[in-house]
Order: C-alpha cells, then sequence, then structure tokens
C-alpha cells in the first residue's frame, strides 16, 4: 500500500469518527434541552473573551458549564465522551501526522496492509487455528504433544502481545505445521490492526545486505525492528555470513529491549541453532522465548498420499 492510499484511509476514519459525534451530539440535544443550552453557551465564550470580558470569569464560567454538561449526562447514563469523535489512533486524532512527522499509525497500517496482500498471495489467510486438522498426528503422545502446541499458540496470539515472553521459538522438520500456525498467529495480530512483518531468513538477510551497501534505504531495515511482530521463516536454511548471523542476532536483541515480539521457525532444534548461529542468539532464544517442537510425520507427504483430513 502507498503513503496516499493509507493516508486516505486515515482521512476517511476521521471523517467517519467527526460525523458519528455529529450525529450522537444531535442525538442529546433533541433528547436533553439543556445539553444543547449548554453547547451554545460554551461555543459564545471565545467570542466574549474577544470582545473583552474578563477570562478568568469566563474560563470559570466554561468549567461550570462543562461540569453540569457532564453530571447532566451522567444522570441519563450517558458516557461524558459519549459525544466526542472515537478515533482511532489517540497520537494523531486520524489526521495522519504528529506535527509534521507522519504518524506511527500511518506505518502500522500501510504495514498491515502489505501483510494483508502478500499473505493473500502466498495462501497464508486461509491457515487459521480453526483450519489446523490433529488428525494429521499419531493418536498418543504425537497428538497430545500438538495439541498442546495448538493450545499455546491459540493463546499467545489472543494476549498479544500482552505475553511475557519475548517470542516463540518454533522447531522441527518439514510439513509438521509450523507454517500453518506461525501464519494463524499472523493473521490474528494482524486483524487487531498490529503490523506483522512475515518473512524468510534469506529475504531479511538479503535486504540487512543491501542496506548494508547502500543498495536500499535504511528504513527497510528498521521496519524490522519497529513492526509489532516479526516472524522470522526457515531459519537456518539461508546461506549464512558471520554478517547475517551478527546482524539476525542484533535485530533480536533489539526487539527484546524495546518490548517487541519475534516469532522464528526453524528446522534447528536448540542444540543445531547454537552450532549454526552461536551462543549470544542461541542464549537469547533458550532464554527469552517460549519454545514449541512439532513432531510427527510430513503432512504435504500425507496430503499427496491421500490421508483424510
Ligand atoms: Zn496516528
Amino acid at each position: 500500500m502507498k503513503l496516499n492510499e493509507a493516508l486516505s484511509i486515515k482521512t476517511e476514519n476521521r471523517i467517519a469518527a467527526m460525523d458519528e459525534a455529529e450525529r450522537r451530539r444531535a442525538e442529546l440535544h433533541l433528547r436533553l434541552p439543556r445539553v444543547k443550552t449548554i453547547d451554545d453557551l460554551l461555543r459564545e465564550i471565545p467570542m466574549r473573551a474577544l470582545v473583552g470580558e474578563s477570562v478568568e470569569e469566563l474560563r470559570a464560567e466554561s468549567d461550570a458549564l462543562a461540569s453540569e454538561r457532564e453530571q447532566i449526562l451522567a444522570s441519563c447514563g450517558y458516557d461524558k465522551d459519549y459525544d466526542a469523535p472515537k478515533f482511532d489512533c489517540p497520537d494523531c486524532n486520524d489526521g495522519g501526522y504528529c506535527g509534521i512527522k507522519l504518524c506511527h499509525c500511518v506505518r502500522e497500517l500501510m504495514s498491515v496492509e502489505n501483510y494483508r496482500a502478500s499473505s493473500l498471495a502466498g495462501g497464508l489467510l486461509d491457515k487459521t487455528f480453526e483450519s489446523f486438522s490433529l488428525s494429521y498426528y499419531a493418536q498418543g503422545p504425537e497428538r497430545d504433544h500438538m495439541e498442546t502446541v495448538l493450545e499455546g499458540c491459540k493463546l499467545y496470539a489472543d494476549k498479544f502481545p500482552n505475553d511475557n515472553a519475548a517470542g516463540l521459538y518454533f522447531y522441527g522438520g518439514t510439513g509438521l505445521g509450523k507454517t500453518h500456525l506461525t501464519a494463524a498467529i499472523a493473521n490474528v495480530v494482524s486483524a487487531k490492526g498490529l503490523s506483522v512483518i512475515y518473512e524468510s531468513a534469506q529475504q531479511i538477510f538479503d535486504t540487512v545486505e543491501a542496506v548494508r551497501f547502500n543498495r536500499a534505504d535504511i528504513s527497510e531495515r528498521k521496519k524490522y525492528e519497529n513492526c509489532a511482530l516479526l516472524i522470522i521463516d526457515d531459519l537456518g536454511a539461508e546461506c549464512m555470513s558471520q554478517y547475517s548471523v551478527s546482524a539476525i542476532t542484533s535485530i533480536i536483541d533489539m526487539r527484546i529491549v524495546n518490548g517487541k515480539k519475534t516469532l522464528i521457525s526453524s528446522n534447528l532444534n536448540h542444540n543445531g541453532l547454537k552450532k549454526s548461529y552461536g551462543e549470544r542468539l542461541f542464549s537469547r532464544v533458550v532464554g527469552e522465548f517460549r519454545l514449541f517442537s512439532f513432531v510427527g510425520t510430513d503432512i504435504r507427504l500425507q496430503k499427496i498420499k491421500g490421508v483424510k483430513d
């Protein structure tokens, strides 16, 4: 999504919030004539200040009117903000800018929409918790284990971002449901309006390298530090360099410091992780992440062989 599209969505939100506030105010005025009188009086106050009335007296009058209004609303069962516009973003009132700076909500919106567009193209939107089938796992300890994993993931997504773990680490072989549950979490988080970046470790390294050699803007790297949920898919499958290892570790460090969540999916268990990525990343993951192992028999192969869903 382009910036002008995101800004025009914000503007539509803003207009809708103001229209709704207007409608509510008209409703109050119809039901409670005294509130209408108060609002008319309040509107005249700035004008009276301009023609020389005492500012202190006007302020006292205005405070008294406002508190009378609040009391009337409360006694009729209305919230005191009943007819105040309800903007999605309190920081910019859906104007899109804080002063001359672009508001964070616009960046988030672009990122949520970009996630939607890319996940739609990648067929990830239909991978939900509801469509995750436990029947591919052998009855007994294997299925019980995966049921626990499924519940853990659901809970994490529901509570997101209020979970004390810095993230989740999914590990296990190919075709055991890692992508499905990753997408299910991403879909729930993105539906909350939070920004999700879902990329393979290789894509992230390519971008980081491009920034390093000035082939891409620094903001391309910053997005990995700032999004609400960063999903690093297929860690361990990429071509690694000393630089890429240290880059990914520092992105994860930065996110932990800023209280941002990360989901890593990998075919490496924690020992493999230590061997390939070194002590620093290993200790972050083991110390700060919740680890989920994926077990079973490759679901993609089962589907090809026609095992029933
Ligand atoms: Zn905003």
